[in-house]
């Protein structure tokens, strides 16, 4: 049997499980403030909500998707992104718009990986879907933003740029068509047929050569409707107003078909942790996929953030755990520490006494191999005294505590 996961996998041990968990709560907090609801959908959708909405030229469906048939025959896919299936959830049931809905959960692409690149990794992401105003966009970054800042990441820019709608689009990509057909035979093969199925698609390769390349070709941003330029002209300028760091990225088109007008991405600005995996996290406007889907024309932004990668960036988490253990040195102590234990459960602290057999150096092994915070030493002297030993394992310190006042003390 093979005694590893799979390629591409992680397991999160009990470390870096806590760390998630802290993420996810600043996350759920975050986004509470800004009037947000949890969805939680399925993690395997029908296959073709992928073609019809992530998009049949991107890489994430026609190299990457996890795909099956079932036992019933049905073509199915795990879920590479989490807004496909969000928008099914709100057609299928007809939620009442304006709607802000967040979810965190796994998703999968078959990815080469690599440090901060996974073929399961968990995406925290948000819609708000019926809201067509700027300030919308607006919000939704300075709440990413607010984010970063709540778990102390303060070096994180916001890169912008806006990829029209399909009245500018259509123009522009013709004007694309021709500077890459120029420049056909200096481009990369993936370039090739980019430039063919999706254009504008070419920004996002990663050739060296194809890069210089682009830095000459005509951009989207230069080439707006009236509407679009209007619309991310109000971003910009809020953002600037509200201290919010962005740059302006014309180069930026995101890996997705949907994206209408302004697409952004959270960057990392000194990523040592990450190397190119500097994107903590992405996203932007789709105007038309609720129509795409059948649905009434329906405004709509989102943004996915990578939890794997926001782990990266934090480092290592401290291993410190609030767990009291509690070492009885003889039989009568350890009548005494098995209401302690209870006592300080129903008191909503964390605790474990240790096992009879165990001695004190034992004992404090254990603590130590659990990462406790505090070790309470109960002995005759103890409870003769009435008074209990605690060690505080960060602070290296002991002490000894009147019994009555120990749910106090550890509580402070
Ligand atoms: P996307 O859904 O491609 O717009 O990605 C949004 C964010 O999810 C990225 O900025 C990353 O932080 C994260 N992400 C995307 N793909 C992966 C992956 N294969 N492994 C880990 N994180 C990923």
């Amino acid at each position: 049997m093979i005694l590893s996961n799979p390629k591409g996998t992680q397991d999160f041990l009990p470390q870096q499980s806590r760390q998630k968990h802290w993420i996810e709560t600043k996350f759920r907090e975050t986004v509470a403030l800004y009037g947000f609801s949890e969805i939680v959908t399925p993690v395997f959708e029908h296959t073709e909500l992928y073609l019809r909405s992530t998009g049949l030229s991107t890489d994430i469906v026609t190299k990457q998707m996890y795909s099956f048939v079932d036992k019933g025959n049905r073509e199915l896919s795990l879920r590479p992104e989490g807004t496909p299936g969000v928008v099914r959830a709100v057609l299928q049931y007809q939620l009442k718009l304006p709607v802000r809905l967040f979810y965190i959960g796994p998703m999968y692409r078959y990815e080469r990986p690599q440090k901060g690149r996974y073929r399961e990794f968990y995406q925290l992401g948000v819609e708000t879907i019926g809201e067509a105003i700027p300030e919308t966009d607006i919000e939704i970054i300075e709440m990413g933003n607010r984010f970063f800042n709540n778990l102390g990441l303060s070096n994180v820019i916001t890169k912008i740029n806006s990829v029209g709608c399909p009245i500018c689009r259509p123009k522009f990509r013709n004007q694309l068509k021709m500077f890459l057909d120029k420049n056909l035979s200096d481009i990369c093969e993936d370039c090739k047929v980019r430039a063919e199925q999706n254009p504008l698609r070419v920004f996002d390769c990663k050739e060296e050569k194809c890069q210089d390349i682009y830095r000459d070709a005509p951009k989207i941003t230069d080439n707006l409707c009236f509407d679009c330029q209007n619309h991310f002209q109000v971003v910009l300028n809020e953002l600037a107003e509200r201290k919010i760091p962005f740059e302006l990225n014309k180069m930026m088109v995101r890996g997705l078909d949907y994206y209408t007008r302004t697409t952004f991405e959270f960057v990392l600005t000194d990523s040592k942790e990450l190397g190119s995996q500097d994107s903590l996290g992405g996203g932007g406007r789709y105007d038309n996929l609720v129509e795409d889907f059948g649905g009434p024309k329906t405004p709509a932004i989102g943004f996915a953030l990578g939890l794997e990668r926001i782990m990266l960036a934090l480092g290592a988490p401290t291993s410190i755990k609030k767990l009291v253990y509690i070492i009885p040195l003889d039989s009568n102590a350890y009548q005494h520490g098995k209401q302690l234990v209870s006592t300080l459960r129903n008191a909503n602290i964390p605790a474990m006494l240790n096992n009879p057999e165990k001695n004190l150096r034992a004992g404090l092994g254990t603590a130590d191999t659990l990462s406790c915070n505090y070790v309470i030493i109960i002995g005759s002297n103890e409870m003769n005294k009435k008074v209990y030993t605690l060690k505080d394992l960060v602070k290296r310190t002991q002490q000894e505590i009147p019994q009555d006042k120990i749910i106090e003390t550890l509580k402070l």
